[in-house]
């Protein structure tokens, strides 16, 4: 174990809790978008489709013309209060909303609507693995907001347009405190969120799309030292971006210290392209944006009535079927944390688990030769080409002694391949295993009679001897014969 404490107490402390890099410590909190998965926007009934036309699905209300008035949609708390649950907060049974005022082109009325004083989901916290090292990263809040138009650069005519399609979308802001230490951690904790997100259905975690962007505040200090200033890299919408743009910050921001500069609070976007990040803007304090309760929109009230209904319809949660699968199938946690990666693999585990009756040897391939081969070809689970019930029957085959361990990597390798008879497969390649032990006696009688200096050599006390007889009789089994029943049979006979 690293000499980890908990965060907390290391402020407390002002110690170190993560690598230090050239002598100083890493501060990243995050805030992520997470577009909620309704069909209808946050306060109106257009549509939230993504790649319709620009400014075909932006309506009076979205825009807030005059006249016009916004109303909660339903849906969307739901998602917020289920969020909450999944991660242990606190659901506010009253929470406001907020115009935050500032102007933006993508922004014509000036304003959105999102929570500040008073957020719907409070605290809680994401836990996951770092290697083998648990972590927990708190949050701070998750509330409820409204996305923003688009600006469209078209370079080609050096004009930009705005696409008002998405203003009105409901997203779910989630804050952390700046609890993480290392963009390893950051990206391990972002993996985890986008897990929950999407593993609750509240979100469809497409990247690309925009449907899940987080944005990393990060600052460095030397250990013990108060937290230094941060800046606030927006929109990382890839998570092999999310680590090569927090990596550079943290480069950039030391040099900058060590070259007798101070870090100036500012937002700054990430260029893959460079693999740089620039300042966008000096950044706006929660002052300039003159926040004040939205005289539109009632407190949102949940009751503990519409929350135990929500719980109620919830699947299970991933940490609860972590805890489930270590208890009822007897795996260690880093093996319940691996298949509970997504809902897809939690499940193709349990069918594997219940066709085979073999629960710690069906995770071993799944997590073992399978995700290798998914893994090589960038496939997910839900692309594999061997069926849960499939990896069961193969699995049944180890346990019941019907194939050797190498074996069936090689049934493994045809069914990869898109036969899908393990049985079939057994016998067309002749790979059962050996376990007549009349035949497998006669065997071993056959080869102690033709090597009688190995046969002296290990009566004579030397114990490799008797590898080089288990090999032969390896070979002249095919292969078929149990490794560890020939070497019971032959220190019988030669005892
Ligand atoms: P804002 O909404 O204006 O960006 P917040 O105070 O809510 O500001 O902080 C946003 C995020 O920045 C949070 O995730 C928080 O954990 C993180 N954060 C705050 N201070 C620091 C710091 N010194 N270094 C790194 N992250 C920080
Ligand atoms: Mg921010």
């Amino acid at each position: 174990m690293s000499e980890t404490v908990n965060t907390f107490e290391a402020q407390q402390q002002g110690r170190p809790t993560g690598p230090l890099v050239h002598g100083y410590e890493v501060i990243i909190g995050f805030e992520t978008h997470a577009q909620l998965s309704t069909n209808s926007k946050i306060f109106s009934r257009a549509s939230t489709a993504f790649g319709a036309e620009p400014n075909t699905q932006a309506c009076a209300v979205d825009l807030a013309l005059p006249g016009t008035l916004p109303v909660m949609n339903k849906g969307a708390v739901e998602r917020a209060i289920q969020f909450g649950l999944a991660i242990g907060a606190h659901i506010a049974p009253r929470s406001i909303f907020a115009r935050k005022n500032y102007f933006y082109p993508d922004l014509p009325k000036g304003y959105q609507i999102s929570q500040f004083e008073i957020p719907v989901v409070q605290g809680g916290a994401v836990e996951f693995f770092l290697g083998d090292e648990k972590k927990a990263v708190r949050l701070v809040r998750a509330h409820l907001e409204e996305d923003a138009g688009k600006s469209l650069h078209e370079d080609f005519i050096g004009q930009s347009g705005i696409d008002l399609n998405r203003a009105g979308t409901p997203l779910l802001e989630i804050v952390t405190e700046p609890d993480m230490r290392s963009s390893a951690e950051a990206v391990a904790y972002a993996k985890e969120l986008h897990k929950i997100v999407t593993w609750i259905g509240i979100c469809d975690g497409n990247m690309q799309e925009g449907s899940f962007r987080c944005d990393a505040n990060v600052s460095v200090r030397k250990p013990g030292q108060p937290l230094g200033t941060r800046r606030e890299i927006k929109n990382l919408n890839s998570f092999k971006f999310m680590q090569q743009a927090i990596d550079y910050e943290v480069r950039w921001q030391i040099e900058q210290i060590e070259d007798g500069h101070e870090i100036q609070q500012a937002t700054v976007l990430f260029n893959p392209d460079t693999g740089e990040t620039r300042a966008m803007r000096t950044k706006e304090d929660a002052a300039d944006y003159r926040y004040f309760p939205d005289p539109d929109l009632p407190p949102l009230c949940i009751s503990d009535q519409w929350v135990q209904e929500v719980r109620a319809q919830m699947a299970e949660l991933p940490r609860n079927m972590a805890t489930r699968f270590q208890s009822g199938y007897g795996l260690s946690e880093y093996d319940a944390t691996q298949l509970t990666q997504s809902l897809a693999l939690a499940t193709y585990f349990e069918a594997a688990a219940k066709a085979s009756g073999q629960a710690k040897l069906a995770s071993n391939w799944i997590t073992g030769e399978l995700a290798r081969r998914l893994n090589g070809q960038d496939l997910g689970i839900e692309q594999s080409p061997v069926s849960a019930q499939t990896l069961g029957q193969l699995v049944t085959r180890i346990a019941d002694s019907t194939i050797s361990n190498s074996a069936a990597k090689q049934v493994f390798d045809a069914l990869w391949e898109g036969n899908t008879d393990v049985d079939a497969i057994i016998a067309s390649k002749g790979l059962k295993q050996m376990n007549d032990t009349g035949a497998l006696e006669a065997i071993v009688q056959q080869v102690i009679d033709k090597n009688e200096k190995n046969v002296a050599e290990f009566k004579a006390g030397n114990d490799k001897a008797l590898n080089a007889l288990v090999g032969q009789i390896m070979k002249a089994s095919q292969g078929k014969a149990n490794p560890q029943q020939v070497n019971e049979l032959l220190r019988k006979k030669l005892a």
